[in-house]
C-alpha cells in the first residue's frame, strides 16, 4: 500500500510537470512580448536606463527558461523522469519572472505618467489572469505569481497622494486578491483531476504486477522442477521440439545419471540427497551458461542439449562435465561426492524425434554404466541390438517357469583328501526356443526387473527336492547361488525355512552361495540375514572370492563357513608354480578365521595337484565333472561309490 502511495505521488508529480512545461513556451513568449512592449513603447526616443537593464535581465531569464523547456522536451519528457526535480526547475524560473514583474511595476508606479502606468497595470493584470490556469499544476506558484505581480505595485499606488492612482491601486489589489482565490481553486481542481487519473493507473499497475507475479508462479509450477529450478520434463521436451523445428543444425543430447547418489540418499538421508541434487544442478547451470538447454529428467537424471556440437566435442565436454560434477560437496559439515555417467545421442545422426533421441541417450548411459561408471558413452547400433536382445530376454523370462524352460544342473564339489563327493552346486539353465541362454546373461536381467525373487525361490525349491534324493552312503550337500537382491528381501529367511520343511532336507545340507558384491550393499542387513541362516543350521559360502570388494574385517564379522576362490586365480597356476601366492594367502587367512576353502574351475591335473599341496579343502571344476543333468546324477553317484 505504501508502495502504491509513493507511486501515486510520483505519477502525479510527473503529470504536473508535463502540464507546466506544455504551457511554458506560450507563457515565455507572452512575457517577452509584453516586457519589450512596455519597456520600449513609452520611453521613445530614449530608454530609461533602469528599464533597459531590467529588460536585459528579463530577456536573459526568459532565454534560460526557454532553453530549460527545450531541454525538457527533448531529453527529459520521454524518459522515466523525476517529476519533483522538473517541477522545481520550472517553478524557480516562473517565480523569479514574477518577482521581476513585481519590481517593474513598483518602479513604474514611482516614475510613470498615468497612461503608461495604466497600460502597464492592464498588461500585467492580463498576465496575472492568464497565469491562474497556466500555472494551476503548482499551487504555490499559481497563487504567488499573480499576487506578487500586482500586489506590491498596487500597494505602492494606494499609499501615493494622487487620488486616481489610489483608485488604480485599490483596483489592482482587489484583482490580485481575487486572483489569489481563483488560482487556489484552480490548483486544487487540477490536483484532484491528476489524483483521479493516476489513482486508476496505479491500481491498474499494481493489478498488472500481481497478474505478472501469478503468471510467473504458474510458469514455474508447470515448467520448473521445484527442487533444482531447472526445466522439468515437459518444458524441456517443448523447448527441444522448438530447437529441432527451427533448424536442422546437429546437436548432442547428454543423458547424465549420477553415480552413488542412491547410497547417499539411503544412508545419510533425503535432505542430504536434495542438497546434492540442487548443488549438482548449480554446477550444470554454470556449465550450460544459459546457452544450452538443460533439465532435471527425474530422480538423479539430468539432460543437456549441446547445440552445434559434433561427437568428438560432445565426448570431450562430457568428460569435463563429469569431473565438475564429481568434485566434493560440503553438506552439513561432511564432505560428500557423487560421480556421473553420461550417455550421448546425436541429432540428426542417431534420431530425429526428441523422444527417441532421449531414449537412445538413456540407452548409451545405461550400457556405459554397466561397462564403467563415471565415464562417457556414445550411442551405437550395436547397443540397440543388445538392448532389444535384453528386452526379448526380459519378456520371455517372465513366463520361463510356467513354460518349463528352466532347469537345474548340478556340478559336484569334491573333498581334496579322498576326492569323494561333498556337495553339488545347483546351476540354472534356460532353454529359450533353440537357444541356451547362459546364466551370466539372464541372471542380471532377472535381478534388474525383479524377476529374481520368483526364479530364486523356484531354484531353491528344486535344489532342495533333488538333494533329498541323493541320500547315499555319505551325506551330500546342495549349494544354491543366491543374489544380493534375494538376500536383502525381508522374506528370504522364511522362504528358506519353508523350503527346508516342505522338502524335508536337513538344514546343514543346504549351502547358500553369495558373491563378494554383497559387501558393497548394506552390511548390517546382510550380516543379520547371514546370522539368521546360520542359526537355522544353513551354511553360507562366499562365491568368486578375490574378484571384488572384500574386507577382511567384514569377513571376520560375518563368520562365513566357506570361501570359494574364484576361477581366475586357479587359472593362473602354471607349471612354474607361479600364481598361487594369492591362494596361499587365502589359506592362511582361512586357518586363522576358521573357514573352509573351495577352489572353483579346476581344469587339469597340474592345478589339482598344486591345490591339494596348498591344503585347499574342496575342489570343483571341469577336470572332475561338468555340471550334470538331473537324470544323470543317480548313475554318476552310483559309479562314484562303486569304485
Ligand atoms: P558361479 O556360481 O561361479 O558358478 C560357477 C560357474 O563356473 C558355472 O557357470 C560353471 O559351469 C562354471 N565352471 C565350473 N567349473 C568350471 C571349469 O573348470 N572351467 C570353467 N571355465 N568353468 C567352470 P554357469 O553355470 O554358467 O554359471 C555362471 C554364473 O551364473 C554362476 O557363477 C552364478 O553366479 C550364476 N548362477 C548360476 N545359477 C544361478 C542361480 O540359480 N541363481 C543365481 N542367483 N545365480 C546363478
Ligand atoms: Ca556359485
Ligand atoms: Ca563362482
Amino acid at each position: 500500500m505504501n508502495n502504491n502511495n509513493s507511486n501515486l505521488n510520483k505519477y502525479m508529480q510527473r503529470d504536473a510537470a508535463v502540464l507546466l512545461y506544455s504551457n511554458a513556451i506560450a507563457g515565455i513568449l507572452i512575457t517577452l512580448i509584453a516586457s519589450s512592449f512596455l519597456v520600449f513603447a513609452f520611453t521613445y526616443p530614449e530608454v530609461d536606463p533602469f528599464k533597459k537593464a531590467w529588460w536585459i535581465g528579463m530577456t536573459a531569464l526568459l532565454t534560460i527558461r526557454f532553453l530549460d523547456v527545450m531541454w525538457w522536451k527533448h531529453k527529459v519528457e520521454k524518459t522515466e523522469f523525476n517529476g519533483e526535480k522538473s517541477i522545481m526547475y520550472f517553478v524557480v524560473g516562473a517565480n523569479v519572472t514574477a518577482v521581476m514583474w513585481s519590481v517593474y511595476l513598483v518602479y513604474t508606479t514611482t516614475q510613470a505618467h498615468s497612461i503608461e502606468l495604466t497600460t502597464t497595470i492592464i498588461t500585467i493584470s492580463a498576465m496575472a489572469g492568464g497565469s491562474a490556469t497556466v500555472l494551476a499544476a503548482h499551487k504555490f506558484t499559481a497563487m504567488f505569481y499573480p499576487f506578487i505581480l500586482l500586489a506590491p505595485g498596487s500597494i505602492g499606488l494606494l499609499v501615493s497622494d494622487n487620488y486616481p492612482l489610489q483608485l488604480l491601486g485599490v483596483l489592482g489589489l482587489a484583482f490580485s486578491i481575487v486572483m489569489l482565490i481563483i488560482s487556489r481553486q484552480s490548483a486544487d481542481f487540477t490536483r484532484h483531476t491528476l489524483f483521479l487519473k493516476n489513482e486508476n493507473s496505479v491500481l491498474i499497475h499494481s493489478m498488472e504486477e500481481k497478474v505478472e507475479q501469478r503468471t510467473r508462479k504458474i510458469y514455474e509450477l508447470s515448467n520448473l522442477d521445484p527442487l533444482t529450478k531447472l526445466y522439468n520434463r515437459t518444458a524441456f521436451l517443448k523447448q527441444l521440439k522448438l530447437v529441432t523445428a527451427a533448424s536442422q543444425k546437429p546437436f548432442a543430447l547428454l543423458f547424465i545419471d549420477l553415480d552413488g547418489f542412491k547410497k547417499i540418499n539411503d544412508s545419510i538421508g533425503h535432505k542430504a540427497g536434495d542438497k546434492i541434487l540442487s548443488k549438482t544442478a548449480e554446477r550444470l547451470k554454470d556449465f550450460a551458461l544459459d546457452k544450452q538447454l538443460l533439465c532435471r529428467w527425474g530422480g538423479d537424471e539430468f539432460l543437456i542439449a549441446l547445440e552445434d556440437t559434433d561427437e568428438t566435442s560432445a565426448v570431450a565436454q562430457s568428460t569435463a562435465l563429469i569431473e565438475v560434477i564429481s568434485k566434493n560437496h560440503t553438506v552439513e559439515n561432511s564432505i560428500l561426492s557423487v560421480g556421473a555417467t553420461i550417455g550421448i545421442a546425436l541429432y540428426p545422426q542417431h534420431a530425429t524425434s526428441e523422444d527417441r533421441l532421449i531414449q537412445l541417450a538413456d540407452m548409451a548411459m545405461y550400457y556405459q554404466k554397466k561397462l564403467m561408471r563415471s565415464t562417457v558413452g556414445v550411442f551405437s547400433e550395436q547397443m540397440e541390438k543388445l538392448y532389444s536382445y535384453e528386452l526379448r530376454l526380459k519378456n520371455s523370462l517372465t513366463t520361463a517357469i510356467e513354460k518349463n524352460q528352466l532347469r537345474l544342473v548340478f556340478q559336484p564339489i569334491l573333498g581334496s583328501g579322498d576326492i569323494k563327493i561333498s556337495a553339488f552346486e545347483a546351476l540354472l539353465r534356460w532353454q529359450l526356443d533353440d537357444d541356451n541362454i547362459p546364466p551370466d546373461e539372464f541372471i542380471p536381467i532377472a535381478e534388474q526387473y525383479g524377476l529374481i525373487h520368483e526364479i530364486g525361490a523356484w531354484v531353491l525349491q528344486q535344489a532342495c527336492e533333488q538333494a533329498v534324493l541323493w541320500d547315499v552312503q555319505q551325506k551330500v550337500a546342495v549349494c544354491v547361488n543366491v543374489s544380493v537382491i534375494q538376500l536383502q528381501d525381508e522374506h528370504f529367511i522364511d522362504i528358506v525355512s519353508d523350503t527346508l520343511s516342505s522338502s524335508q532336507l536337513p538344514a546343514e545340507l543346504l549351502h547358500i552361495e553369495i558373491t563378494e558384491s554383497v559387501f558393497a550393499s548394506d552390511p548390517t542387513v546382510i550380516s543379520n540375514q547371514i546370522k539368521n541362516l546360520q542359526v537355522m543350521g544353513v551354511k553360507v559360502s562366499i562365491d568368486d572370492f578375490g574378484t571384488g570388494y572384500s574386507s577382511l574385517s567384514v569377513m571376520q564379522d560375518l563368520a562365513v563357513n566357506t570361501v570359494k576362490i574364484d576361477r581366475s586365480f586357479i587359472n593362473k597356476i602354471n607349471n612354474q608354480g607361479n600364481g598361487d601366492a594369492i591362494i596361499s594367502a587365502v589359506m592362511h587367512i582361512a586357518s586363522s578365521l576358521n573357514f573352509l576353502v573351495v577352489a572353483e574351475g579346476v581344469e587339469n591335473e597340474m592345478q589339482a595337484d598344486e591345490l591339494i599341496k596348498l591344503g585347499v579343502d574342496y575342489l570343483q571344476g571341469f577336470y572332475y565333472s561338468k555340471p550334470i543333468e538331473v537324470e544323470d546324477i543317480a548313475s554318476y553317484l552310483a559309479q562314484k561309490y562303486d569304485n
